[in-house]
């Protein structure tokens, strides 16, 4: 029997439940911040200025003016073209990104208004796939670029992406060129874009459209790059430099134009809108959205290509090649 007994008191310091989900972790700092601190700041940390990765949707809720965004194409999603298979099917990665970011493809497009200025905007989301460019993002990029053609309205991208997506094999590469030659459209027809890159920025992605905005703009400390660091440093056998392909890198090396922290990037973007607005030429009706007029050096290159593969935005306008897009990317 023991001598003395541990008298039990009532216990005065009762764990308090706290909430899953409250706090978070910052990637940078790892200091723990309150949650609702944190997307008071528009998913900056607070203690050191890492910018968090947003998905597409809350990357609209911080860009452009309340309630103004309209959807544009949103139910197209890719096939299956090579019923291609690793440890999951192709189809259950869709499926699953569909599942965790609520839109069915890695980029969200749509009209709205930043600071009252009217734009067209495709926003990737890495969230989903990783960001990669299969044929339906490539194609949903083509669009909503042409859609700001047409009504002469500004294009701004936000980049978020590894690249291409490899489950489409060489499709997913066509896209670099498709997403390029849409861009060129816009410039012959003096038609403003705006590319911000976010991090992660890589592969296809930063090889065709993201990198051929009027304007670059990046978050701070976004990697932004290529082929990755350690890919690099196998091939060339040298030691990459401290912050290699980190933003600020990028801009003492003259691949950026400005780097934005998130707080001011609407606020910057409305005056670049207005800037290059002012800047604009007059211009002609934009005729060739349909592809019938002018053809750009991009489209030559593969307009003699077999139809069944990706020439679809050359003749975007086209009744047979449209019912082609609905049947290849199960528009309803
Ligand atoms: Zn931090």
């Amino acid at each position: 029997m023991a001598w003395f007994k541990k008298k039990k008191e009532p216990s005065s310091r009762k764990q308090v439940k706290i909430p899953e989900g409250l706090w978070v972790k910052c990637d940078s700092c790892k200091e723990i911040i309150y949650k609702k601190e944190l997307e008071k700041n528009l998913k900056v940390c607070p203690k050191c200025d890492y910018h968090f990765r947003l998905n597409a949707t809350e990357r609209i809720k911080y860009l452009v003016d309340d309630g103004s965004f309209e959807e544009l194409y949103p139910n197209l999603t890719s096939g299956d073209p090579l019923k291609f298979k690793d440890t999951k099917s192709y189809q259950e990665r869709i499926l699953e990104g569909q599942r965790k970011t609520g839109i069915k493809e890695a980029v969200l497009s749509g009209t709205a208004r930043v600071e009252d200025e009217p734009v067209v905007l495709a926003i990737m989301d890495f969230s989903f796939m990783g960001g990669s460019m299969g044929s339906a993002v490539g194609e949903k990029i083509v669009r909503t670029a042409e859609h700001a053609l047409e009504h002469g309205l500004p294009f701004i991208s936000v980049s978020s992406s590894g690249g291409a997506r490899m489950q489409e094999g060489i499709l997913s590469l066509m896209q670099m060129a498709k997403s390029s030659a849409a861009i060129g459209r816009l410039r012959d027809n003096g038609v403003p874009y705006i590319s911000i890159l976010a991090d992660p920025t890589f592969g296809g992605v930063t090889a065709s459209f993201a990198m051929l905005g009027d304007v670059i703009v990046a978050e701070p400390r976004s990697l932004i790059g290529f082929a990755g660091p350690r890919v690099i440093e196998q091939t060339i056998k040298q030691q990459l430099p401290e912050n290699f392909q980190r933003a600020e890198f990028l801009i003492e090396h003259g691949l950026l134009d400005m780097i934005v922290p998130r707080r001011k990037m609407k606020k910057t973007l409305s005056k670049l809108i207005r800037h290059l607005a002012g800047a604009r030429k007059p211009q002609p009706p934009a005729s060739d959205v349909s592809g019938n007029g002018h053809k750009s050096a991009d489209e030559e290159a593969y307009s003699d290509n077999d139809t069944s593969t990706e020439d679809i935005v050359a003749e975007a306008g086209h009744d047979e090649a449209a019912r082609d897009v609905e049947n290849r990317y199960n528009i309803p």
